[in-house]
């Protein structure tokens, strides 16, 4: 059988006779040179290559990228060298299978090693030529369709490296189609049974769902038509791998069962111009109710890897939550396929956004990689890129800055320019003052302010979020002389100490700290505190405290520091537990060094309390100023106007809301989540109280 038959055709819709014959001598060319070999399912290995063409001539790649997946494993598996393959099909060629063989090649001694300096060749590969990497991809792909014919174990390892570093490549590129495919395959390897039960309860679902979803279809249809706006609406079928992500997200939130999962509904509606696609959205929006905080408009503002669409959330008939995606013609196209959408359209000169964007993202990764040192601190640095989900904020001109959830002014200060970050002192969001260690969230309007010759502090890195903040901390800390980091390192501890100066404190306090520290001299100390290896806080705690007191054995009432609320970015308030002023505390030290104060009952603190040096015995002030963040649920009866009553006897009570959530359980009950702003736990019951007034309110409860 003639191999390059189907390849041929492919190829004869986009590229011209004379280009196909250039192909065709490489088919030869990788055909002879593996000729003898197998595969593990028994097949002649250049069936391999020619699925791996095959893969990327349905995306229209071009001639030079059909003839390199041809060949992609001839340097590694024939011996054949580059030099051969340059002096037969030219420099470019060889230099993208020698690009694709480079990745292949390198073995290391552990596991996470290897999977990091992969990773990280991975990523510079692709910064020289994105073919190379949609090479690797498509390669990736057929080994994983073909993945059956090998060793278990063997499956599994290859199917974890596909989830956890392929797929989130293809996902970073935008190629939606190629990054879904991965994950199932991943999926079905990794766990054969769980992929199986999930993917038959789809079938049974969509058999009871048929008719409401082909209701709700029509409806939406109905309802253009009769607008005049002209587009095509189609039902979507969550993946099994999505569902079990989804499960997995929502495990030890609240009884998770499948059914909560697949009771979303999902459609997309896809339009011929932007402007109809907002038009839709208001339709949408008038036929069914939406839920509140759930709309994104992606096409203003696209996400980081040029993914453009507009998202809402709809209640639909019987309380079910509908999900709709609302796109162009063009969109959709790119959302499919990313980055490969610029060899599949060439059209004319729209620009492909998520080009664009990966391009961008590349000029990132290439600056990020010349400050980390090792491997493994590129690839943590590069995981946070991989998996967006983002915040967008404003510069005060209007400019919109993308950074992932979580990111604070720090972060913000060096996506604007690492001059920028270095010399960041100060922010105010929306035009008020706010710690730099804020949560920054949509819509604001940051702005950094800059002291001349002031320097990054190492205390930042316990909450910063984008590698490109990380990584110029880091880079600052470490060429930091030693006598800076010292007077760095004073300067840190004399504000922990309540600006007191370090002479102040007995020399006796300071032999015992040295003696608990295991160190020689006082000025080791204050290095490590300057580096950020150590908090300045907890030295500042033990200069203060009287005698040398085991903490585990410490009653609350006796921990001898105490916790004022006015210690601004030196302390952080634990998310996971939200202690207020009233809770039982302690405080602990975080892996980058920074002080987190957690409830004493937060199921994150329960298993290290036997650490001394990581657990520290703290208490509150008498009197506690500030506003503390806590995290409120309330179970209601779904009734109109329900939130806004809530939401109004809240703010009532001074209570500032951070944030809302609506979680429908039934259709007949709401679960509303409300982070909150409060001054103790004397406020915090009263407002519960208050809540609790209401008819329709079934419960109120302190999330922990
Ligand atoms: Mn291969």
């Amino acid at each position: 059988m003639y191999l390059f038959n189907g390849l041929k055709q492919q190829l004869q819709s986009y590229l011209d006779a004379s280009q196909v014959e250039e192909v065709e001598k490489a088919y030869v060319f990788a055909r002879d040179s593996h000729n003898g070999q197998m595969r593990s399912s028994g097949d002649p290995y250049i069936t391999h290559p020619v699925a791996v063409a095959n893969i990327l001539a349905s995306l229209h790649l071009d001639k030079q990228t059909i003839m390199a997946a041809l060949m992609h494993d001839v340097i590694e598996d024939c011996h054949v060298t580059s030099e051969q393959l340059n002096s037969n099909f030219g420099e470019n060629v060889a230099s993208l299978v020698e690009g694709v063989s480079k990745l292949t090649q390198i073995k290391f001694p552990s596991w996470e090693e290897a999977q990091a300096e992969n990773f990280r060749k991975m990523i510079m590969a692709m910064v020289e030529d994105l073919r190379v990497v949609l090479i690797k991809l498509a390669d990736r792909l057929h080994n994983m369709r073909t993945l059956g014919s090998l060793r278990p174990d063997k499956q599994r390892r290859i199917a974890k490296e596909t989830i956890e570093i392929y797929a989130p490549i293809a996902n970073r590129l935008g190629m939606y189609a190629m990054r879904t495919e991965l994950e199932e395959l991943g999926f079905a390897a990794q766990h054969p049974m769980r992929h199986r039960v999930i993917k038959e309860s789809v079938k049974k679902a969509r058999g009871n769902r048929k008719e409401i979803i082909s209701n709700i279809c029509k409806t939406i249809e109905d309802r253009l038509k009769s607008e005049e706006i002209d587009a095509r609406v189609v039902g979507r079928e969550k993946t099994p791998f999505s569902i079990y992500r989804k499960m997995q997200e929502k495990l030890g939130e609240t009884v998770q069962v499948f059914s909560e999962v697949m009771d979303v509904y999902g459609f997309r509606v896809i339009a011929d111009t932007e402007d109809s696609c907002y038009r839709i959205l208001g339709q949408l929006h008038n036929l069914y109710r939406p839920v509140p905080g759930r709309f994104k408009d992606y096409i203003a503002i696209p996400k980081a890897n040029g993914y453009q669409s507009l998202h809402s959330t709809l209640k639909g008939p019987h309380g079910l939550h509908i999900e709709v995606q609302v796109r162009t013609e063009t969109m959709e196209q790119m959302a499919e396929n990313g980055v490969a959408a610029h060899w599949l359209y060439k059209s004319g000169n729209d620009v492909n956004r998520a080009e664009i964007r990966a391009r961008e993202w590349m000029r990132n990764l290439l600056e990020l990689q010349k400050n980390t040192g090792d491997s493994i601190e590129f690839i943590e640095s590069v995981k946070v890129d991989l998996f967006p989900d983002e915040v967008y904020v404003f510069t005060p001109h209007g400019n919109i800055i993308e950074l992932p959830k979580k990111a604070t002014p720090i972060d913000f200060a060096y996506a604007i320019h690492t001059d920028v970050g270095n010399s960041c002192i100060a922010c105010k969001i929306d035009a008020k003052i706010s710690a730099l260690s804020t949560e920054l969230s949509n819509g604001q309007t940051v702005e950094i302010i800059t002291a001349p010759g002031a320097k990054p502090n190492p205390s930042w890195l316990s909450y910063v979020t984008t590698s490109k903040a990380r990584s110029n901390i880091r880079h600052f800390i470490k060429n930091l002389h030693r006598d800076d980091a010292i007077k760095l390192g004073r300067r840190l501890l004399e504000k922990a100490l309540g600006n007191k100066s370090i002479e102040s404190v007995s020399e006796e306090n300071i032999q015992r700290v040295l003696k608990e520290t295991k160190h020689k001299k006082f000025e080791d100390i204050l290095h490590e505190i300057g580096l950020g290896l150590t908090a300045s806080i907890i030295i500042a705690h033990r200069l203060n405290s009287k005698t040398d007191i085991d903490p585990s054995k410490l009653k609350h009432k006796d921990a001898p520091f105490a916790i004022k609320g006015t210690e601004g970015m030196m302390i952080d308030y634990a998310k996971c537990c939200h202690p207020i002023p009233g809770d039982l505390i302690v405080g602990t030290i975080s892996t980058s060094g920074g002080f987190i104060l957690h409830r004493q009952d937060c199921s994150n603190v329960s298993n290290i309390k036997h650490h001394l040096d990581k657990y520290v015995p703290v208490q509150w002030e008498k009197d506690v100023v500030g506003d503390f963040r806590v995290s409120l649920s309330v179970d209601v009866i779904n009734k109109h106007g329900v939130l806004a009553k809530v939401t109004s006897v809240i703010s009532d009570n001074g209570v500032n809301i951070v944030n809302i959530e609506i979680d429908t359980k039934d259709g007949a009950t709401n679960t509303l989540t409300f982070l909150v702003e409060i001054k103790d736990r004397l406020h915090l019951a009263n407002l519960i109280r208050k809540i609790r007034l209401y008819d329709f309110v079934i419960k109120v409860s302190r999330h922990r």
